[in-house]
């Protein structure tokens, strides 16, 4: 951490928090430090539970999609799957490999698909982590799913 990339927030949410890197100047592209040391005088709420048993991040975020930290509600479905790439910024592209039935031969087959999901900075996983995700409202053209957690 330099701390010549410090800088206060001067509008949004988090107005008066000192930010360590500043990605854009729109104001939901911020990483932020939020730590007790940094800012004391803002309180980020972290919800109790999601309604998947999952457990929360031990990271605090500014993210407005975070399951846990912003004001995204999941609801749906609830899938285990391992993480193939996180090139885009608070997205991961997930694979899961599930069997289905060929009736014709009364055998299973093999198949994978992919998934792009919000990948929000409390929990940032990384390429190979197993996670869990859930259903949530569509957040682009693409994402309708936010990863909530770790799988054990
Ligand atoms: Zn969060």
């Amino acid at each position: 951490m330099r701390k010549s990339l410090e800088k206060t927030l001067e509008y949004g949410r988090f107005k008066g928090v000192k930010a360590i890197k500043v990605i854009s100047t729109h104001c939901f592209k911020l990483t932020l430090l939020i730590n007790k040391k940094l800012s004391n005088n803002v309180v980020i709420s972290m919800k109790k539970a999601i309604g998947i048993n999952v457990k929360p991040p031990s990271k605090a975020c500014s993210d407005v999609n975070c399951p846990w930290h912003g004001k995204l509600s999941v609801r749906g479905k609830v899938l285990e799957c391992t993480v193939r790439s996180t090139r885009g910024y608070l997205t991961a592209t997930v694979e899961r490999s599930f069997n289905r039935l060929v009736p014709k031969y009364n055998r299973y087959e093999r198949r994978k698909s992919k998934l792009v999901v919000h990948n929000p900075s409390c929990i940032s996983a990384k390429k190979g982590d197993n996670i869990i995700i859930a259903e949530c409202r569509p957040l682009s053209k693409t994402k309708s799913f936010v990863i909530v957690g770790f799988s054990e």
